[in-house]
């Protein structure tokens, strides 16, 4: 048995105020009835729902964040705010982490999940998950680029990069790269083997995941049901 109000709030996507304030509105039910109040106990597998839809029962929580430049994409850091710091209590409690890396000047599409399963599956080398950059360089970005990041691209380091696809736009300083694999500060290092450097950088989207165009930097929502079904 659970308090209603905290198994709403368990599903991440409202805090234990916010689930007593559906309550109260009378957009909850809890088998087929309406409950009389936040406190009640619901007996485990009996079906709850927020206006009409089912609530996420498992314990997953998954969230899209954009990412604003500053703060890095760890979940601890002693100096630097994390991305955890973006997020409201009741969702840090649950001990979400980012599905990768973004550098602490770079924008954009986080994936954040306490589901371990998934990150590990979204991030195996083998799954090729396509990540797509806006990119702004100083320089001009022209076909040669582009060949040279469709014949994979040669690192500083002599670390060779898998194809990779980049579209030039206007003005020419600008371009949008798609990466299938997730080396260290690739997109930059790229761009500088080709002599240029990148200024700035926001990842637009993650295999099916594109970011939001309502979420403003800095802000989150929690993945749509079918969101979290295109992950796999
Ligand atoms: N490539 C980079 O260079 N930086 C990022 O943050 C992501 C991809």
């Amino acid at each position: 048995m659970e308090r209603l109000d905290k198994l709403l709030a368990a599903t991440g996507q409202w805090s234990r105020k916010e689930a007593k304030a559906l309550v109260k509105a009378g957009r909850v039910q809890v088998g087929g009835a309406r409950p009389k109040g936040p406190e009640d106990k619901v007996a485990e597998g009996t079906p709850v729902t927020v206006d009409g839809r089912p609530i996420a029962t498992e314990q997953g929580v998954y969230v899209m964040l954009h990412k604003p430049a500053g703060v890095v994409s760890s979940t601890q850091d002693p100096r630097e705010r994390t991305v955890l710091d973006l997020l409201p209590q009741h969702l840090r409690r649950r001990a979400l982490f980012p599905v990768g890396r973004l550098d602490k000047d770079t924008e954009g599409l986080l994936l954040l999940t306490n589901d371990g399963p998934l990150a590990h599956a979204l991030l195996a080398p083998g799954r090729h998950v396509d990540k797509v950059y806006y990119v702004e360089v100083d320089g001009r970005l022209d076909q040669q680029d582009r060949r040279a990041f469709q014949a994979g691209v040669t690192l500083a380091d002599g670390t060779v990069c898998q194809p990779a696809d980049l579209t030039v736009l206007d003005p020419p300083s600008q371009g949008l790269v798609t990466l299938r694999e997730g080396k260290y500060h690739q997109v930059k290092r790229m761009l500088a083997a080709r002599g240029k450097p990148v200024t700035y950088l926001k990842r637009l989207s993650m295999g099916p995941l594109t970011l939001d165009p309502a979420l403003p930097a800095g802000a989150w929502r929690p993945l749509t049901p079918e969101e979290k079904a295109s992950l796999g």
